[in-house]
Parts: C-alpha cells; structure tokens; sequence
C-alpha cells in the first residue's frame, strides 16, 4: 500500500482530505498560454497589441487568445494572491492548479501562494498538449515517461522537493498524436501504481473523451479515479453525453464565466452560457449522476482575473451555487459536487 493511501497531497505535503473544504478541480494559478496564440482578425492588430485597458475589455473577453500580453498569468501573482483570500472568504477551501510540464507550471509559486493565503493546492504532473511536448519529451518511451510522472508524484517536479497530488491535466489535441497516445499510457501506468487521481485534458471533438477512456483503460488506468475535463465545449448532445457518463469518469464542467461568441480554437462550437451549464448539471442530476459531476472555472489567461474586469475564482461559489439553488438542486447535491467529489477523486487508494 501507499504511503500516500487515504490522503490528499497538496504543494505542502499529505493532507487529511476532510480538510478540504469546497474544492474548485480545475484552476491555473500561474501558467504561460503563449503556445496557444491565435492571430487577431484582420482590422484587430492595433487592439490586440495595445496594453490591457478598459476600452479593451469586452474585446478582450471576446478574443482572449489573441493578445500576447492576455497569456501571461504567470505574471499576476499579487492579484492571483487577492483573488485567493477572496476565495476563502466566499467559503472555499482548495483548489487543484493542474498546470503541467508545457505551459510553465511554478511549483514554488503555488507553494507560496497556499503558506500566503491558506487555501490548499493541489498540484499536476505530467505534460500538457503535442505541440508543447519537447524533442526530449517526443523521444522518451512511454516507460520513461511513467518514471517521470511517478517522480513528480512521489519526489516532486520542475527540480524541487515539491510533489504533485494529481496527474493532469494530461493534454489531448484531436485528432490524438502519437507522443500524446504514450503520455496516455504512461499516465494510466503511474496511477496504477500510485492510486493516484487523473484529470484529462481532451480534445475537442465530441468522440474525443470516450476514445480517451477506451486508451486509459487498455493500459490499465482506473477510470472510476479519473475526471474529463472541459465537458462543456466537447459533448453537445444529450444522448452522447449520457453514453460517454456511463463509462464511469468523473464529469467536469469547468468553464464556468466563460461565455464567448466565437470558440476560437474550434468555430464550430457554440459556447454555452453559464445558465446552460446549469442546465446540464441539474440534467445530469436527475439521470443519477450526483456522485460523479465537477465544477471549475479553468482560469488560465488576464482577463478572467477580477483586476481585469473578470468573474475571478469566487464566482462558482457567489453566483453559480445561488443559480443552482434556485434551479431545484439541493444544498446537499451542491455539496457533493463541490466537497465530496473532489474530495473522492482526489484522495490517494
Ligand atoms: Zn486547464
């Protein structure tokens, strides 16, 4: 057995999971997302290169990716840290940051940040999307990966003592590429062994997550121990969501503020609003599902940041769990989904 079994690991050590408190599983706190840049349209050079200010904002919300300096999170730690006590204030309790290896996860930073502000975190091992993967990274077999990811968990990552208490997010394009397929196994590998938590980053086809369970589960990966993120760009169809919820993944809807026009990274996608998604999860509710949803906002770029006119890490706790409540849930199904389930998925076996 683990050492770790029946205990949470934070980016300050082993923790008892009851500690936890209302648990957001899907934040970044500091990331760069320079990777993902996307071009502003023609006519939007001057804005997109302009400093962030006011006038800008809505643009802004509209077209994150396309401003440079938008992709710099890693450079918001004094609002971030303010944001955190904010957090706390508004009754939360930890947040899981699964920045990994591709997108500049900060180890120290998250430390830091949990000893300022007492919110606990979690921190991600493992390797973010192909076209952030290194020639290295490329080159290993998936082996060398699993003993990268087991070292992240058990010794810590980025050379640090600082250790991971989660895989992921793992990242998926779609089609998957073959470096990505081998990070996959190698993930699936070390969670066997660790009886540690996985949280997936799929691409974004609504075929994509159930493809990513079948790998998972060839390699052996426990997918009762295992969330799919990003829901609420990837299934649109009722019935296709309810296949892929039966075969047993965690459900995570973790875009929550989010609500754009155009999806730049796939125009096909229409973008639900934020009362859509409620819509969902009280959906997935009544079909049985209350031990299996997750909620977050997935922050990973300035603007969503309240210092630039964003809704910040407290909005699910001040105004999607008032929505939900007045949509019929229960207190005690919120609760599941912002208490137990994390606290379920992320306790080591
Ligand atoms: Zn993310």
């Amino acid at each position: 057995m683990s050492p770790l079994s029946g205990k949470v690991q934070t980016v300050l050590g082993p923790m008892d999971p009851n500690q936890l408190g209302r648990t957001l599983t899907h934040e970044h706190l500091s990331m760069t997302f320079e990777s993902c840049y996307v071009a502003p349209l023609p006519g939007d050079e001057d804005v997109a290169t302009a400093p962030i200010e006011m006038k800008n904002l809505h643009w802004l919300h509209q077209n994150p990716y396309s401003s440079q300096e938008n992709l710099l999170l890693c450079q918001e730690t004094e609002a971030v840290r303010e944001e955190l006590l904010s957090f706390r204030r508004a009754g939360g309790g930890a947040i899981v940051e699964n920045t990994t290896t591709g997108i500049s996860r900060n180890l120290g930073i998250l430390q830091q940040l949990s000893k300022d502000t007492g919110v606990h975190i979690v921190a991600g091992a493992g390797f973010y999307v192909d076209q952030t993967h290194s020639d290295q990274t490329r080159k290993m077999s998936v082996e060398q990966l699993t003993d990268v990811i087991k070292n992240e968990v058990l010794h810590g990552a980025d050379g640090t003592d600082i250790r991971c208490g989660v895989i992921g997010e793992i990242g998926m394009s779609w089609p998957m590429t073959e470096s990505e397929k081998k990070v996959l196994r190698a993930t699936a590998s070390a969670q066997v062994e660790l009886g540690c938590p996985v949280i997936i980053h799929p691409g974004r086809n609504p075929a994509a997550p159930a493809e990513i369970v079948r790998i998972l589960q060839e390699a052996g990966g426990d997918i009762d121990k295992t969330v799919m993120s990003h829901l609420d760009r990837t299934i649109f169809d009722r019935r296709e969501l309810l296949e892929f919820a039966k075969l047993g993944s965690y459900l995570e809807y973790d875009l929550f503020g989010t609500e754009v026009l155009n999806y730049p990274f796939n125009l096909e996608i229409d973008m639900p609003s934020d009362s859509q998604r409620v819509e969902t999860l009280a959906f997935l509710l009544q079909e049985g599902y209350e031990d299996r949803i997750l909620v977050a906002h997935d922050i990973h770029t300035k603007n969503r940041l309240t210092k630039y006119g964003g809704h910040g890490y407290s909005h699910i706790l001040r105004n999607i769990v008032p929505k939900m409540l007045s949509r019929g849930m229960s207190q005690g199904q919120v609760d599941r989904i912002l208490i137990e389930n994390s606290r379920r998925w992320l306790t080591f076996k």
